[in-house]
């Protein structure tokens, strides 16, 4: 099960005005060893409430390093302290690497990747793209990164630099909503339009095998709805959602209220090899009620977006209300999420250790 470890800082670099890209150092290198596209979670104690937040992983796997970027979010706590207040030499503590945003990596495959970015979004994106660049030599990747303005893509050195060692393999499309570009296709804002065009005149959608989106949430579903009209399947597109959104895959359907369940749920959880039982009252979730009793769950995001509260159900039912982070096979195999799931049933019994 996933405890927090100590990281210290050992170099802070200012990706653009308003993001930072940190690079950090575990005494214990084998618990962050990472696969492109995962994220770590961070806790902080602001003013007496702990707060945990997740940032993706931006370098690659063959890299050596753990860097996370960070870009400062307006009125946001925990980006800005990161983006204000953190000094090389600090020590930020973090859970293991998590997260599922990745596909298997061949040596011989010959694929062709097309990945969508917006903002900050690039950051699992970039480890993905250095990792299947640096592994799979015969294949080919094409990015398309969406931003405000030049002054606000993050990485843009990186991006220009591994566009000159990739050149035959990598092809990278800035759009831009604000500055205009030589290309009037290349200024504005991703949606369905731009896609039938970026389709018809600078992207083979027909020989694109897998597809990585992460940005913001509306631009995230144009694109996926846009890929799905031009013949590809849920399989071949992966998503990785920074916000707690309003939409997801693989709820599971309403069936009752709690409320039918007037003394609770009898419950009883694995987690670390130790057995533990409790009582979650009606309209709580399984999350809520294992913190009230002093159990050191695991979480992270409480919107269903991350998997840092994963376990599996054993005997019983629950509602999972949102989520944004389990595949639909998973689901199937009896895996929730804590943070969404409410009891349907009297008793409950769930595993984190599985
Ligand atoms: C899997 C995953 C990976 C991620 N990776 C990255 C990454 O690589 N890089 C990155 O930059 N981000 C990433 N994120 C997003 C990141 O985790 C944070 O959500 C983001 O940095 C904002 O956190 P914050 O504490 O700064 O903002 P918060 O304090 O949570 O605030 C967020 C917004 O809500 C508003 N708000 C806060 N409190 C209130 C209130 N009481 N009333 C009204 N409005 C309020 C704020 O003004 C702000 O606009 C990732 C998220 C997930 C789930």
């Amino acid at each position: 099960m996933p405890s927090f470890h100590d990281l210290t800082l050992t170099n802070i670099h200012k990706s653009t005005r308003n993001a930072v890209v940190l690079t950090l150092k575990s005494a214990d290198p084998a618990q962050f060893k990472f696969k492109q596209g995962q994220y770590l979670t961070f806790r902080r104690d602001f003013n007496g409430v702990e707060l945990r937040r997740s940032y993706s992983i931006s370098a690659g796997r063959s890299e050596g390093i753990l860097q996370v970027g960070i870009k400062q979010v307006d009125g946001g706590t925990f980006s800005t302290w990161a983006n204000t207040d953190l000094a090389v030499g600090d020590v930020m503590q973090a859970m293991p690497p998590m997260g599922s945003f990745s596909t298997k990596l061949e040596a011989n495959a010959q694929k062709t990747y097309l990945a969508f970015a917006g903002g900050s979004g690039i950051t699992p994106i970039i480890s993905t793209l250095k990792t299947i660049l640096a592994t799979e030599p015969n294949s080919q990747f094409t990015l398309i990164y969406a931003n405000q303005n030049v002054n606000s893509i993050m990485f843009r050195e990186e991006l220009e630099d591994l566009k000159n060692t990739y050149l035959s393999r990598l092809t990278l499309i800035h759009i831009l909503e604000r500055d205009s570009q030589n290309i009037d296709l290349f200024t504005g804002r991703i949606d369905a339009e731009k896609c039938d065009l970026l389709f018809k005149h600078w992207v083979n959608i027909t020989s694109v095998d897998t597809v990585f989106i992460c940005g913001p949430e509306p631009m995230m579903h144009a694109i996926d709805a846009s890929l799905k009209t031009h013949g590809l399947t849920k399989d071949q597109i992966k998503f990785e959602l920074f916000t707690a959104p309003q939409q997801g895959r693989a709820a599971q359907p309403a069936k009752h209220q709690n409320t039918a369940l007037p003394d609770g749920t009898q419950t009883t959880i694995t987690l670390d090899g130790a057995t533990r039982s409790f009582t979650i009252a009606q309209n709580q979730s399984l999350l809520e009620a294992g913190l009230a009793n002093k159990i050191d769950i695991p979480f992270s995001c409480k919107a269903g977006v991350c998997l840092s509260c994963r376990c599996k159900v054993l005997k019983g039912e629950v509602e999972m209300i949102a989520n944004h982070a389990l595949e639909d096979y998973e689901v199937e195999k009896g895996y929730i999420l804590s943070c969404q799931s409410y009891p349907l049933t009297a008793e409950l019994m769930v595993d984190y250790d599985q």
